[in-house]
């Protein structure tokens, strides 16, 4: 049921918080998805649960004090799975988290009781592009490329969860058998070529192979090697950085044809750090996609760059906030 429709307990403004392994972000959203005011503080993962939830607690607060407690609900996304119960189990970025049930233990850290949501970040910035007002589609597939490569299945406006709540992980969909070793165990998953650590690690060692590279000299200006960079590379003409880019975006596609051929689906929306990369990126994975896909939903494909960038985390989690306050 989408929350428009639902009888929202107050017109009070919502908070979203984007909990990542580095920042937490935090926003007070309206009711019609703007972001009214918002903030960001250091993570400070390695201190542990208690100190990371602690802090989380510390930005609600500071909006519930500014707001004098007219706030309807809260949403937090973060970064692992979690389980029916709205525990997360062990979230690779937080050393030390083990099981934690996050809005169980955040509740008694809040200046005033508040209806909690917590869901997983992908699931997170895919209802958002479902959810938000104005929104059309009701079924998709999204990705989301950053640090890792995450997913979420939405289906009839909703996320599809799975027996276990960790469906649409497509980041661990395997590409190349036998290829390159994923943080997650496995080898040839899309995550060990498109996660950012990944790329990077990849265009780091065949770049030397040209010395003609626009990136020699981006480099010794000062700038880190990364996604967006080979993109701007790219984008001034650079043929290395094209042609790496062009064979980052055929595996994508391979992986999405995958997706797409089992479940169905005939959207892919695109998130994360390049999902700008239209022209060196998307369309290459999109060429991939078309070629790999069956006749039967071959006709209507589409792959789109997501409507929410930076501010998906914070706009997702308060519109999961509001299904929070309906309940
Ligand atoms: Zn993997």
């Amino acid at each position: 049921m989408s929350f428009r429709n639902s009888s929202a307990p107050s017109q009070h403004p919502l908070i979203g918080v984007d909990v990542g392994g580095t920042t937490l972000k935090f926003g007070l959203v309206s009711p019609d998805c703007q972001i009214l005011h918002q903030f960001a503080i250091p993570t400070e993962a390695e201190r542990g649960a208690d100190a990371v939830l602690a802090r989380i607690a510390e930005g609600i607060n500071r909006l519930i004090d500014e707001q004098n407690g007219l706030i309807a609900a809260v949403g937090l996304g973060v970064p692992g799975v979690i389980n029916q119960r709205g525990e997360i189990s062990y979230p690779p970025n937080f050393p030390g988290w083990g099981v934690v049930p996050v809005a169980e233990r955040l509740r008694p850290l809040l200046k005033q009781p508040l209806p909690i949501a917590v869901e997983n970040d992908a699931n997170v910035a895919a209802f958002a592009e479902a959810q938000a007002p104005g929104a059309t589609d009701r079924d998709f597939l999204f990705i989301t490329l950053g640090t890792g490569v995450g997913g979420c299945i939405i289906s009839n406006g909703s996320i599809w969860r799975g027996a276990t709540g960790g469906a649409g992980e497509i980041g661990h969909l395997s590409v190349v058998m036998n290829g390159h070793l994923c943080n997650c165990g496995a080898r040839g998953c899309v995550e060990a070529y498109l996660g950012q650590r990944y790329m990077t690690a990849l265009a780091a060692a065949q770049l030397p192979r040209f010395p003609e590279s626009l990136l020699h000299a981006m480099l010794a200006e000062g700038n880190a090697l990364e996604p967006k960079l080979i993109n701007a590379a790219a984008e001034a003409g650079d043929r290395f950085a094209a042609d790496f880019l062009e064979e980052m975006g055929e595996i994508l596609g391979a992986a999405l044809a995958s997706a797409l051929n089992l479940l169905d689906l005939h959207l892919v929306i695109v998130g994360g750090g390049i999902a700008q990369a239209e022209r060196h990126l998307l369309e290459p994975a999109r060429r991939s996609l078309r070629a790999r896909l069956i006749q039967s939903i071959s006709h209507d494909i589409q792959l789109r760059p997501a409507r929410f960038q930076n501010n998906a985390g914070i706009i997702g989690a308060a519109m999961l906030a509001t299904t929070a306050g309906a309940a």
